[in-house]
């Protein structure tokens, strides 16, 4: 076997154990294996490209690892875990920059040798353009999960999409009709870097996890692209499985919320305006507050409590305090269930993630088209840092830049306990009428901080 068997075996295996790992992440209980199977078929990927000479010289190759490794560590350390659905975005738009780099860079030697053929250009025009919206689009989704955007574009920006992307495809004809001129290379990367920023800008609300899973499938979509300029079957592989599970998830995201991909990308793009409903009409004098010991009083007596958690569980990193506060309703002979909101959180998955991560049984977690008919029979809702997830304001207010997204039914519960530290607004950033029914008290405070004072009523 020569060395160019045992560089196509490594890369054959390596894209082996991805997909085996890939399916592995499909299901909660073999998603830690699936993680360690994934991982190693990176690991084995990069050590046979590394066998591969004819990327680049092993000092590049160690250039590059000392400055990915730099970057990479300083941020990994110094993120908060509030801000992994930020940093999740910026590493899909750098994964379409490295694309584009990667293929802009090939495309350019071999024009310069006089090697050009169709499928190299046409794999970096796709890679020019795709990669280009993946990263600004990733940008752009990056400051609206900070929360630090929020502007939503300005009249006419659909229509100068469409302008953008007929140009995207004009550019792509000319990169593959006339190859060495590199010139339409590049005005496909800037077309392709504007739409990407021009198409976020105008998606907020109940859409952005839609936006989210879509970069994710473009970043993928973008590197195998690069796998077929490089004419490298791992490239190809990986991007594909990235590709294709960014857009399952996509289709799950969409289902879940009532949306299409299509609508979420080409409709009408929002008003500035945040839905017509002011904070003072919703709230003023129809809160009700609480404490810890009153809610303990009433969790005593309950037969069926549903903990619908949010992101303020993930800021105020509840999860250990709630489990321990689960144990003890149960030990009491209480049923607890937690309803999951396909978007709760700030990433797909969150709840699911900090929820495991405190070894809370899987069974527990109810999807919410399971959950909501139960609420009727349910003693307490408690709302953990949850906001636009139980908002009425998507089913009443079409206006809303939730309108139409499902929410968890809580205000069907006999008693609902919001827990929270103030009236503030979600991500969304309008007001809740559920904060104000007959049948809610608010619980102000810190999320792991009220949990734990009720734990500790509770016991006494
Ligand atoms: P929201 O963002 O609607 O609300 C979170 C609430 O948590 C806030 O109102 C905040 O209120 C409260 N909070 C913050 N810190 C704490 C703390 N330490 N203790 C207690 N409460 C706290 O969260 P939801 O999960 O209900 O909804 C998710 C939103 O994010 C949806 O609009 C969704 O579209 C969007 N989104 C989701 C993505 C995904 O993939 N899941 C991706 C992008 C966006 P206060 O400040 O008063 O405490």
């Amino acid at each position: 076997m020569n060395r160019s068997n045992i560089i196509e075996l490594g890369y054959l295996v390596a894209a082996v154990l991805c997909m085996v790992g890939l399916k592995g992440l499909g299901k909660p209980r073999t998603a830690r294996r699936g993680n360690l199977l994934g991982a190693s078929g990176m690991l084995l990927a990069v050590l046979v490209a590394l066998l591969d000479q004819a990327i680049v010289s092993y000092w590049v190759l160690l250039a590059g690892l000392a400055v990915g490794a730099t970057i990479g560590s300083v941020l990994a350390v110094r993120v908060q875990m509030t801000s992994m659905p930020e940093l999740v975005a910026l590493f899909n738009g750098f994964g379409g920059a490295a694309s584009v780099l990667v293929a802009t860079a090939s495309f350019i030697e071999v024009t310069d040798l006089g090697m050009i053929d169709d499928q190299v250009s046409v794999a970096a025009s796709a890679t020019a353009l795709i990669g280009a919206v993946t990263l600004t689009g990733s940008i752009i989704a990056f400051f609206k999960l900070k929360e630090s955007m929020k502007w939503s574009g300005f009249g006419g920006i659909r229509t100068i999409n469409a302008l953008l992307a007929i140009s995207g495809i004009v550019l792509s004809v000319l990169v593959v009709t006339d190859p060495t001129n590199t010139i339409w290379l590049w005005a496909l990367v800037a077309v392709g870097a504007l739409l990407g920023m021009l198409l976020v800008v105008p998606i907020g609300g109940a859409d952005m996890p839609v936006v989210i899973a879509l970069l994710n499938s473009l970043s993928g979509l973008a590197a195998s692209a690069t796998g077929f300029v490089l004419d490298n079957t791992l490239l190809i592989i990986a991007g594909s499985l990235v590709g294709a599970s960014g857009l399952v998830l996509t289709q799950i995201m969409c289902v879940a919320m009532n949306r299409s991909a299509l609508a979420v990308i080409f409709s009408a793009a929002p008003s500035a305006s945040t839905g017509a409903t002011d904070p003072d009409d919703v709230y003023a004098g129809k809160v009700t507050s609480t404490s810890a010991e009153e809610v303990a009083m009433i969790l005593d007596t309950a037969g069926r409590v549903v903990i619908v958690p949010g992101y303020g569980l993930a800021v105020a990193q509840a999860q250990h305090a709630v489990r321990e506060m689960t144990k003890v309703l149960e030990a009491n002979g209480t049923e607890v269930v937690f309803a999951i909101h396909p978007v709760a959180g700030r990433m797909p998955g969150h709840m699911n993630v900090l929820l495991a991560e405190a070894e809370i049984d899987y069974e527990q977690l109810i999807e919410m088209d399971e959950v909501n008919p139960t609420f009727a029979q349910t003693d307490v809702a408690i709302v953990l840092g949850a906001n636009d997830v139980v908002n009425p304001l998507a089913k009443t207010d079409p206006d809303s830049p939730i309108a139409g997204m499902p929410i968890l039914d809580v205000d069907k519960a006999q008693t609902v306990v919001v827990i929270k530290r103030s009236l503030s607004p979600g991500f969304a950033g309008i007001p809740n009428p559920l904060f104000a029914a007959d049948n809610a008290i608010m619980l102000f405070g810190d999320g792991k901080k009220a949990i734990t004072d009720i734990t500790k009523a509770l016991g006494e």
